[in-house]
């Protein structure tokens, strides 16, 4: 009995904590057990403290446009201001190999995977409240005014989006989201349904 690679999709609206959720999921015990990160594209500025490669490859429109031509992403769309695509190689090579990649997308992005690969995990991560969600976004200090203001907009909007995903965890605590988190992909790699002969 084999247990094939599985496709963790995590969505939230931005400060909903997904980004903290991630690093979690990603810790040295679980990377040595074939857990990776999906490190999509985008044309979005880098932001201090990000690198090349890690968080994102960032890529010019020219560069992007090019790479959609060639049918290089799984999914791509326009997120707030900027262009977003998972490239399709890391999803087939885990499929093929095993493990366990996770994507930190946005809803369009989740519902796009979510039709390609319909054996992928999707998660909605919500953040505790609106209030909370506003503190967040503004605790972080990344973005300009106007910047901020399109993305809480935006956030208000995604956060309506969560009754598509089939698993939502709230995260009024990371490592209690972090814990459901995993409860949610181990509970999913168990069902029947997934296990290959
Ligand atoms: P940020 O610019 O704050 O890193 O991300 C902005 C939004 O883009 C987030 O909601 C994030 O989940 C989403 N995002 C990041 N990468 C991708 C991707 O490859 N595809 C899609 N559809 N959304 C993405």
């Amino acid at each position: 009995f084999e247990k094939p690679g599985k496709i963790v999709i995590i969505s939230s609206p931005s400060g909903g904590g997904k980004t903290s959720i991630c690093k979690a999921l990603l810790s040295p015990a679980r990377k040595r057990q074939g857990w990776r990160f999906s490190v999509s594209c985008t044309t979005r500025q880098k932001r201090n403290g990000e690198k090349n490669g890690r968080e994102y490859f960032f890529v010019t429109e020219t560069e992007f446009d090019k790479r959609v031509r060639e049918k290089y992403f799984a999914e791509h769309f326009k997120v707030h201001l900027y262009k977003y695509g998972t490239p399709r190689k890391t999803l087939d090579g885990v499929i093929k190999k095993g493990g366990v990649i996770i994507l930190d997308v946005d809803v369009q992005g989740a519902a796009a995977i979510r039709k390609e690969y319909p054996d992928a995990i999707s998660i909605f991560v919500l953040p505790p409240s609106v209030r909370e969600l506003r503190k967040r976004l503004r605790r972080r200090g990344t973005e300009t005014n106007e910047q901020l203001r399109v993305r809480f907009e935006n956030a208000k909007k995604e956060m309506k989006e969560y009754k598509k995903f089939p698993y939502t965890v709230i995260n009024k605590e990371l490592q209690r989201a972090v814990d459901q988190v995993l409860d949610v992909i181990m509970s999913h790699s168990c069902r029947t349904d997934n296990i290959k002969k």
